[in-house]
Formats: C-alpha cells, sequence, structure tokens
C-alpha cells in the first residue's frame, strides 16, 4: 500500500491590473507565458475579462482581425455573449456556461467581438481565455473549434454537499468532460459551498494551479482570494479545498510539455526560426484572412 501525499503550496500569484483587450475586454493576466510558462505547462497564458458591466451600444466591441499558431485558445463565458469568425469560414457565438476549444494549429486569422445581441443590450461580461501549448508534432494540426454548450458539459455534485464541478475537459469521479485535448489534462468549473470540503487526487508530476474567480478558499493550509491563482508542486497527487466563502475556481491539470517554448505575440511555437517563419506566413497571407 502506498500513502497518498499531500501537494504543497509553491506560491499564490497574484493577477495583473485591469487592461484592455482591444475595446471589449476588461482583462486581468492571470498568467503568461513569460512569466510562468514553464511552471504551468501546459498552461500558457490566462486572462479573465470582467466582471464588467458594458452600456448597450451599436457597435461590437471587441479585437479585430489577428492571428495565432502553435496552441490552443479556450474561451469560458460566464456572462456576456462573444461571437468569432475566422480565415476558415468558421465562426459562432457562445454565451454563459459556454465553452469555445479553438484550435489554431498551423495558424489562422480570427476576430472576437461582443454578439450583436450583447452588444445591443449590453450587460456584464465575464468570462476567461485560457491558451493551451501543443506538442512540436500538433503545431501543423489543422485549425478547428468545439463549441462545448452548457448542456454538453457535465455538471458533478461534490460530496457532502460541497457543491458542483463542471468538467470541460478531463475527468472527476468517473464523468468525463466533453473537450478533446492533445494531451492529458483537467480543467474544471467548480462552485463550491462555505463549510464543504472537496478531496481532490491527480496524477504525480502533472502541473496543477487553481484560479480563484470569486471568494475565498483554503488550498493545502494556504488561504486564497478574489483574482489569486494557487500554484501547487508536481510533486505529492493531494488537493483539499476549504472554502472559507461561496468560491467560483477554474482548476487546471495537466501533463507538463517538456520542450523548448519560443513565444511571441500569438505565435508559440519551439524556436525562434519558427517564430520568424509565422510572422513571415502571417504577413505573407498564408494564415488567411477576413
Ligand atoms: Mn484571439
Amino acid at each position: 500500500m502506498t500513502t497518498a501525499t499531500a501537494k504543497t503550496v509553491e506560491k499564490v500569484h497574484r493577477s495583473s491590473q485591469r487592461h484592455w483587450v482591444g475595446d471589449g475586454f476588461p482583462v486581468r493576466s492571470v498568467f503568461g507565458y513569460n512569466d510562468l510558462g514553464r511552471e504551468l505547462s501546459p498552461f500558457l497564458l490566462m486572462d479573465y475579462a470582467g466582471p464588467h458591466t458594458f452600456a448597450p451600444a451599436e457597435r461590437p466591441r471587441g479585437v479585430g482581425s489577428h492571428p495565432h499558431k502553435g496552441f490552443e485558445t479556450v474561451s469560458i463565458v460566464y456572462s456576456g455573449e462573444v461571437a468569432h469568425r475566422d480565415s476558415s469560414g468558421a465562426g459562432g457565438t457562445i454565451g454563459p456556461g459556454d465553452v469555445q476549444w479553438m484550435t489554431a494549429g498551423k495558424g489562422l486569422v480570427h476576430e472576437e467581438f461582443h454578439s450583436p445581441e450583447f452588444t445591443r443590450k449590453g450587460g456584464e461580461l465575464d468570462m476567461v481565455q485560457l491558451w493551451v501549448n501543443l506538442r512540436a508534432r500538433d503545431k501543423q494540426a489543422a485549425p478547428g473549434y468545439q463549441s462545448l454548450l452548457a448542456n454538453q458539459i457535465p455538471k458533478v455534485e461534490v460530496r457532502g454537499n460541497g457543491g458542483t464541478v463542471r468538467v470541460i475537459a478531463g475527468e472527476y469521479a468517473g464523468v468525463r468532460g466533453p473537450a478533446r485535448t492533445f494531451t492529458p489534462m483537467n480543467v474544471w468549473d467548480m462552485a463550491l459551498n462555505p463549510g464543504g470540503m472537496a478531496q481532490l487526487e491527480f496524477n504525480g508530476g502533472d502541473t496543477t494551479a487553481l484560479f480563484v474567480r470569486s471568494g475565498t478558499v483554503t488550498v493545502n493550509g494556504a488561504t486564497a482570494s478574489a483574482s489569486d491563482l494557487v500554484i501547487l508542486s508536481r510533486g505529492g497527487t493531494q488537493l483539499n479545498l476549504e472554502p472559507v466563502s461561496a468560491a467560483n475556481l477554474l482548476l487546471l491539470n495537466g501533463e507538463p510539455i517538456n520542450e523548448p517554448v519560443s513565444a511571441y505575440g500569438p505565435f508559440v511555437m519551439n524556436s525562434e526560426e519558427e517564430i520568424r517563419q509565422a510572422y513571415s506566413d502571417f504577413r505573407q497571407g498564408r494564415m488567411g484572412s477576413l
């Protein structure tokens, strides 16, 4: 018999002050590939937009045409509505509870705006965008989308009236989430009740981090509040979450990709030469256009 050991808290990382991405997304940088890319592999970057209330408007706010290559973007919407379209002709709208898992792979050009209806009515925007790296051999994958709608994402009760876990990717308590991923990972959207407790178990050696969207929670003895990212040791397997107040959390866990990372702006590759090539391909229109 082996005894499971608790992961230790490596650090509690605080998000940046808000800055705007385009005119539609007031984001806090939770982490980026320049500061924590190695520790958090395969996760590269996370921006948390909101909550922010927009007045009704006529012209959709957002980010115009821009490229991506070599990774995946995962947009998780809690409130508001976001519409996108890209150079392959694909597009769509996601709203509260929905997730868009986009594979940029070998490269695309897209735009991200508030949906026409959300623009017209106004209201609260609250969403996360997470970037997930791809192995070198997957960076040439064809661009693709998984629209994971709220009703396709299983919601599992935490024992003892502890709250709920929405399984976006991976598996919780034997229930699998709908996202297809290139490498093994868990992405869970958790809502924990005060006084409850969630005991989680992961593979030793994996990256594990917990972002607190709201509330306060104790994670293996360390206390974290809204906008904090708790980074756990790769060693150990157990995570004990004890909410001090009702808490909304995003849990990231995955097998690290142990390959060189060369990243610049919207491109994440394995060498500087590949980054130069990506810029050249984009400028010459080889990633398409809108
Ligand atoms: Mn983008």
